[in-house]
């Protein structure tokens, strides 16, 4: 291939990557209805409405054109993943859009359901043979053997997004909060999986200057809240954390944690709960760190309440609720893992519709 054929196909494949590019359709801010609470707002940023249903399509669009632009993606190049997630799923989906074969390496016992999402997408998977901790380095191992890439997400995603140039989804907040009563949000919460959402948000607040501030809530066993109190850069649980897109056994190189004003560690059964509520009462068909995040807006609502400030609030909907409903949205799947979701179902409940909140 001509060095000039092979500039083409980058200049084709960046414009095919960012195709919804200046045209790009910000995802709808939605409005959570607080009945039970007078001057704060609260808004949902839908990540689920990407065409690959989460938030990750976001990070790995800006990997896609963070590889084509410095050359370790051209024509042909086959992309690796090392997970079963949302990125294998949104990795599958720009491979394809690109004409290159994307293989997945997934733990063993992903159930089938999720494989499909990643073959539904064009997308090829293979079980590793090592064990869930070990899966990284096959993948990286994989890619060598092929000559291919690896879609390293915990090491690539938040530089890749804060150098791709494209509007973040802290621009997008701020853009549609601009028409909202209260447009400077007190706080804005989300989770932490690669730590590239929180660490574009925590940027763009500093960088803008404004007063609003950061929560990252946390899920049991990640080691992202401990690192965070400590100061420890390293901090490792080396537990998996069961729920998905956020909390790691191990601190990844994307998390930031001197922009994060707060952090709040959640009871994984108070993000079922809260997932629960989402689904059946605010009629929201979102995935289980979306409980979790709203699990941390209760809470800080309260605050407010309490401390009598007016203002907005702002989170995400990380995910949708499809691929949970075997899991955690099964009843049986949640008390199989030892969870009671009721007490906490009971005080969101309650803070919804009267604004009280348990200290
Ligand atoms: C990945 C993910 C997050 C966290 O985003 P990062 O930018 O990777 O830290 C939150 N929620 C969901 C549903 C995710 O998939």
């Amino acid at each position: 291939m001509t060095e000039e054929r092979s500039d083409a196909w980058a200049a084709e494949a960046i414009r095919r990557v960012g195709m919804r590019g200046p045209q790009t359709v910000p995802t709808p801010l939605r409005r959570l209805p607080l009945p039970g609470i007078r001057g704060i707002e609260v808004y949902l940023k839908d990540e689920s409405a990407h065409p690959t249903g989460s938030m990750k399509y976001r990070l790995v669009r800006a990997m896609f054109r963070e590889a084509i632009a410095g050359g370790a993606i051209e024509a042909g190049t086959p992309v690796i993943a090392a997970t079963s997630g949302a990125v294998a799923v949104a990795g599958a989906h720009f491979a394809s859009l690109l004409g290159l074969d994307f293989t997945a390496v997934v733990p063993a016992r992903t159930p089938g359901e999720v494989l499909a999402r990643i073959e539904g997408e064009g997308g090829r998977w293979q079980v590793a043979e090592r064990p869930p901790a070990a899966v990284q380095e096959e993948a990286r191992a994989l890619a060598e053997r092929l000559g291919g890439h690896f879609l390293d997400h915990f090491t690539d995603a938040e530089r890749a997004v804060a150098v791709c140039g494209e509007p973040t989804i802290a621009d997008e907040i701020f853009v549609q909060l601009g028409r909202e009563r209260h447009p400077v949000p007190e706080w804005i919460v989300t989770g932490a999986g690669t730590g590239a959402t929180s660490a574009t948000v925590g940027r763009h607040l500093r960088r803008h200057g404004h007063p609003t501030r950061l929560t990252v809530v946390d899920p049991e066993n990640s080691a992202y809240f401990p690192a965070w109190a400590s100061g420890c850069g390293d901090y490792t649980t080396g537990m998996p954390s069961r729920i998905p897109g956020i909390g790691r056994p191990r601190t990844e190189p994307g998390f930031l944690p001197t922009v994060i004003d707060l952090m709040i560690p959640v009871p994984d059964a108070a993000s079922v709960a809260a997932l629960r509520w989402l689904r059946t009462v605010a009629g929201i068909e979102a995935g289980p760190a979306t409980g979790t995040n709203v699990w941390g807006v209760c809470h800080l609502v309260a605050r407010m309440r309490e401390a009598g400030v007016r203002g907005s609030v702002v989170t995400l909907i990380g995910d949708t609720a499809g691929p949970y409903l075997n899991t955690h949205l099964s009843p049986s799947w949640v008390r199989a893992r030892g969870l009671d979701p009721a007490p906490y179902e009971a005080d969101i409940e309650r803070f919804f519709r009267t604004g009280e909140w348990p200290i």
